[in-house]
């Protein structure tokens, strides 16, 4: 048997979702790990505490659903693979419909409390200012949208490829007794009952028509943070701020974070709202709900006047404003290989958002694998890449060279943040989509449902061979 304390230890830079996941993949793989997390020392504009895998924004790891929902299968998967992350959301959940939601703080905690506590990991709460030492043979920089801007430097210059810059919108949170019970109520959306859920986990404010085109007037007229010279990237589509989804068209609010498609007002059953604000609950004790789809730029007075324009939220106490915030991600496909290392300094590997996935789930995902990969290279084992139809194999494709440069704009740097999503899985073989026996009939929709439950079946069955023949655990 190996005697594992041999093994040099493995350097991860940042204590987030990413590298607080990779280092517990080392150490699970029997192998020393150094942490350096520079919380405690230095902060971030995002990050308030100085715990590990702080969620800085939202408390959700969005779906749970793993028979057609792909960030679902990702937890699934990632469960699969022993993830940190997903067991300390797991026994840290707060109610959220179908979605997964964690009380932050002591999904947090938990975190901290198992890296603080296993034997093979040291924490070092420092700054890390540059690339990792030569004799840091084996590293992983997980060091987020916020990197520190000293070791963000060397990494522009070691890579020559430029670094992105472009804003995250954080949506606004609110005390629980401000909101107004006798105009809002609790329902999630199709009374959907999900993990920890009972079908009422939403608070719902309802809109008739004048009332939403007035709110959205005054969404248009708020006054916004002004844009810096160093801002100048656009939104990733997937988060716009709510005044940006208002300028793009009256109705497009309504298709969106306001759609009131699945709600009934328990307090007026016979009218249907125009459209609905949702807030989700965010601490385990109940006392917060965060606006769902709510980042903004508006400036903070504008935009507790804006909100208090919706129905049950006149009287909203904030416990956060929403806000702006820059998201750093290198050039992966071009720099990276495979297994996330950098093409041009064996043993450097990157994970978690700076590679240019988005999403906490995304993060930790990755770092789950930069750390599975590390582990396997330390012990000389083949690196155990996971197959392209897995969740974890789809993501890190679209990361390390699924992206395709568009002909039209040859040389043109087009690679964006992307959260996981059906459409980075390889097609199902031809015919596999077949009308059931005894089904009449057998719709588009039916259809489309099926290739997602097929395309996630296959993902959970591949990644669970995967894991089998992967020695390096
Ligand atoms: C404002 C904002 C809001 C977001 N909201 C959401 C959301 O609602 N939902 C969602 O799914 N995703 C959200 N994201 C995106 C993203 O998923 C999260 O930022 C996630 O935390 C990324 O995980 P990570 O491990 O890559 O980075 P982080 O979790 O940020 O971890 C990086 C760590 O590295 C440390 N660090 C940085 N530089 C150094 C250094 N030089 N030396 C040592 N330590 C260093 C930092 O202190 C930090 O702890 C948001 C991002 C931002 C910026």
């Amino acid at each position: 048997m190996t005697d594992t304390s041999s093994y040099s230890p493995v350097h991860v830079i940042g204590g987030g979702l990413a590298g607080s996941e990779a280092a517990w993949q080392i150490a699970s793989a029997g192998i020393p790990v150094i942490l350096h997390e520079m919380r405690g020392v230095r902060g971030t504009d995002a990050h308030k505490t100085d715990g590990l895998a702080e969620l800085v924004c939202s408390n959700s790891f969005r779906s749970d659903d793993a028979t057609s929902n792909a960030v679902g299968v990702l937890h699934a998967e990632m469960r699969l693979a022993g993830s940190l992350i997903m067991s300390c959301a797991d026994r840290n959940q707060v109610p959220a419909g179908g979605a997964l939601a964690v009380d932050r703080d002591g999904f947090s905690d938990a975190v901290t409390a198992a890296i603080d506590g296993h034997p093979l990991i040291t924490v070092v709460r420092e700054e890390v200012p540059g690339l990792p030492p030569k004799d840091w043979d084996l590293a992983i920089i997980a060091t987020g949208p916020l990197t520190a801007p000293s070791l963000a430097s060397a990494i522009q210059a070691e890579t020559g490829a430029d670094a992105l810059a472009f804003f995250d919108a954080i949506a606004p949170i609110i005390h629980t007794e401000s909101i107004d019970m006798d105009i809002c109520w609790f329902q999630s959306r199709y009374d959907k009952v999900g993990p920890g859920g009972t079908g009422k986990d939403y608070i719902n404010c309802p809109m008739d028509e004048a009332q939403y085109n007035a709110f959205v007037d005054a969404l248009i007229a708020g006054d916004k943070t002004g844009f810096k010279e160093w801002e100048g990237t656009p939104y990733f589509d997937g988060c716009l701020p709510i005044e940006v989804m208002a300028e793009r068209g009256r109705e497009t609010l309504r298709h969106g974070p306001m759609k009131p498609m699945g709600l009934t007002n328990a307090h007026n059953p016979a009218v249907k709202a125009y459209a609905v604000v949702q807030l989700r609950q965010d601490n385990a004790l109940g006392t917060l709900y965060n606006m769902v789809g709510f980042q903004t730029k508006l400036k903070y007075g504008a935009q507790a006047e804006v909100i208090r324009m919706i129905p049950g939220l006149e009287k909203a106490e904030f416990a956060r404003l929403g806000g702006l915030h820059r998201n750093t991600y290198i050039n992966s496909p071009v720099l990276l290989d495979k297994s996330l290392t950098l093409k041009s300094r064996p043993g450097l590997r990157f994970a978690g958002q700076i590679t240019g996935c988005e999403g906490y789930v995304e993060s930790a995902s990755i770092g789950l694998l930069a750390g599975r990969f590390a582990a396997a290279e330390r012990k000389g084992q083949p690196l155990p890449l996971p197959p392209e139809t897995t969740a974890f194999g789809s993501l890190l494709n679209h990361i390390t060279g699924g992206h395709i440069v568009s002909d039209d704009e040859p040389g043109k740097r087009s690679f964006q943040p992307m959260n996981i999503n059906f459409g980075l899985f390889p097609l199902l073989e031809p015919g596999a989509i077949v009308k059931p026996e005894g089904v009449k009939r057998f719709r588009g929709k039916d259809k489309t449902v099926m290739k997602k439950q097929l395309v996630a079946q296959r993902a959970l069955e591949d990644c669970a061979a995967w894991l089998k023949a992967d020695q390096s655990a």
